[in-house]
């Protein structure tokens, strides 16, 4: 299952997530960071980082 941690990003905070297929963790990043950090959409180059920073 895809996992995946705000800290492998070098973000200090220790939200952590897994889904059941690459789409829903994408889907549940793009909320957490939309709710948690603020941000209305992930810049491009932190988006590149969160796909690496994936663990399948
Ligand atoms: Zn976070």
């Amino acid at each position: 299952m895809p996992k995946f941690a705000c800290r492998d990003v070098g973000v200090d905070c220790g939200w952590e997530a897994e889904a059941e297929t690459m789409d829903e963790l994408l889907n549940m990043i793009m909320h957490h960071a939309k709710h948690d950090h603020g941000m209305e959409e992930i810049p491009p180059e932190l988006f590149e980082k969160v796909k690496k920073a994936i663990k399948e």
